[in-house]
């Protein structure tokens, strides 16, 4: 057995298939022919990637589709082919240019951290495209499945899935990868179960070619030849599955109710146009976090007071009469913006992100206020503004104040840092709402990146500290009467979300993809089950521990197939 992240929930048994992106990388660094045909043959064969890219691009649709043409964008920088042209230039072949030259990207791309880390499995994918095209070999595609199949890989890149059947793809398990990656996010959004990470499936995989697998999206398990006790239990998980999908769940116009009638609001986390279409049909009560910087991610000057007016406008309209949390610009870290000045920090997750930015910007939050508010006014969404990254009360309070100046009642702020959780009781007496950022906040609590795979344990939403943080917050909201969410991913694992209900948090805001397991795990339990969950899940040492506690009182879990 072999075990993995779950990605995408569900279960599957069947024969698999393994896409072997093994790239056939030309031994010859010393080039025999000339600058000018090197250059030549890496320029054609980038243009032959772009433009099937740019083709791939026009057979999808939604998140896939503008994936695509930003990995066609990447393709097609004139930055890569400079880069590799210096190497042709010292005599190299094309080939050996392009691998260089790709390097020297990823590198960039890793030091930049966060979501521009993430393009690093794009930029490889481009680079293996490329070389078959320098080599004149064709590229292995995913092939036709006659039959339903699971399938395994190294990795997926997207442009890997741009013509997946995916009435045919029974599950995906990829030894690389994140919970965050292509495979995961394409694999949410077609339904198709997913495991990713799993290290030793590609070799498991070549080792027993006829093999059936059995492949459990819940627990993250692997089984190559099951037994016919893990077959049934498969089975029986993914009867319970289908099961689960047409099950009604117990609703108001307020939220989600649980079995004693008590109504928890499950938002959705968006950042895009396209995610509030997505929120709505998941049945979200509206918008926990919405995660305003993304918007603006590729802009080198600064947006407008009537451009952001336009686009928030457009973003509150689909919530009538339903609750959105705009957060103000999470700029900085991981998520650096050309239109903010950082000086050179040697640790910039440390430095001067999120709210800090006002000592140099304050402009900018005021336009964002503004804006936010003229959009409010134009729509019947009921509006909450929330500041990132807040460490002390005072910062709180000129928030709040700086809110209202514009008209926002409403303001709150996110409590992702250690100091705020010390001063939850001080914090929460001056906001209208706070939301915890669990993300950063378990980063922070444990002095480990967020993006680091070497750490990944430290970030575990289930370690205990990260737990008693919540409840800490949670308890001092309720003393002062100011609500407490959770927008951070682990709102998203119909497990933890239940636990931080059972904790006092008062409303949940997950991702998109996973809105509808977090609703099924809530409506099937009482507020008595959640308590006594989330007060086992606070007694516990470790994070396994915390997890088996609080499952042993989530008792419908496991009849839902969660
Ligand atoms: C968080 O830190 O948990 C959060 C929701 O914010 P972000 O992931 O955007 O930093
Ligand atoms: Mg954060």
């Amino acid at each position: 057995m072999l075990t993995g992240i779950p990605a995408s929930s569900g279960a599957a048994i069947g024969p698999f298939f393994l896409l072997n992106t093994d790239i056939p990388v030309a031994d010859a660094q010393q080039s025999q022919l000339s600058t000018e045909q090197e250059t030549q043959s890496l320029t054609a064969a980038i243009a032959r990637v772009g433009a099937d890219l740019d083709a791939r691009a026009a057979r999808t649709t939604g998140e896939l589709h503008e994936i695509l043409i930003a990995m066609a964008e990447i393709a097609t920088d004139p930055a890569i082919a400079e880069e590799a042209e210096a190497f042709i230039a010292g005599g190299r072949t094309a080939s050996y240019a392009m691998v260089k030259a790709t390097e020297v990207f990823q590198e960039l791309l890793t030091a930049s951290g966060g979501y521009l880390a993430e393009r690093v499995s794009d930029v490889a994918n481009i680079r293996d495209r490329v070389l078959c095209e320098i080599a004149g070999i064709s590229y292995p595609e995913i092939p036709h499945f006659d039959v339903p199949t699971v399938l395994i890989a190294q990795d997926l890149s997207p442009a890997d899935t741009a013509d997946l059947e995916t009435d045919k793809v029974l599950a995906i398990v990829t030894a690389g990868g994140g919970p965050t990656s292509h495979t995961a996010i394409i694999a949410r959004s077609n339904g198709i179960a997913a495991i990713v990470a799993c290290p030793g499936v590609v070799q498991a995989a070549i080792a027993s070619p006829n093999a059936t697998v059995a492949v459990d999206a819940t627990t993250g398990d692997v089984v190559f030849n099951p037994d016919s006790t893990v077959k049934s239990a498969i089975e029986n998980k993914i009867e319970k599955i289908k099961a689960r999908k047409s099950r009604t769940v117990s609703r108001s116009k307020d939220g989600y109710i649980t079995t004693d009638n008590v109504v928890v609001p499950i938002y959705a986390n968006i950042g895009r146009i396209e995610d509030t279409v997505a929120a709505v049909t998941a049945g979200a009560d509206g918008v926990g976090l919405l995660r305003t910087e993304l918007l603006y991610l590729d802009r080198s000057d600064a947006p407008t007071l009537q451009e952001q007016t336009a686009i928030y406008t457009e973003l509150f309209t689909p919530f009538n009469n339903q609750k959105v949390i705009i957060r103000t610009l999470d700029a900085g870290a991981d998520k650096p913006m050309a239109f903010i000045s950082f000086d050179n920090e040697p640790n910039p997750a440390l430095g001067v992100r999120g709210y800090r930015t006002i000592n140099k910007h304050e402009n900018l939050l005021r336009t964002q206020l503004q804006a936010i508010a003229a959009a409010a006014k134009a729509t019947k969404a009921e509006v909450w503004v929330m500041a990132p990254m807040i460490t002390l009360p005072e910062e709180a309070k000129n928030f709040v104040a700086m809110a209202k100046e514009y008209g926002l009642e409403k303001a709150g702020v996110m409590i992702e840092v250690p100091a705020a959780v010390f001063l939850a009781d001080e914090i929460t007496k001056v906001c209208h709402f706070v939301s915890i950022g669990t993300n950063d906040l378990g980063q922070y609590l444990h002095a480990a990146d967020r993006e680091s795979a070497a750490l990944a344990g430290f970030n575990d939403p289930w370690q205990p500290a990260l737990l008693r943080a919540v409840h800490q917050i949670a308890q001092a909201g309720i003393k002062n009467n100011c609500p407490v969410g959770v927008c951070g991913e682990a709102a998203s694992d119909p497990t933890l979300a239940s636990v931080l209900v059972g904790m006092g948090v008062s409303s949940l805001s997950c991702s998109v993809a996973t809105l509808t397991d977090v609703a099924q795990a809530i409506t099937a339990h009482s507020s008595a089950q959640l308590n006594q969950a989330g007060k086992a899940a606070v007694g516990a040492n470790t994070a396994s521990q915390a997890k088996n506690a609080a499952r042993n009182e989530l008792v419908e879990l496991a009849n839902l197939g969660l």
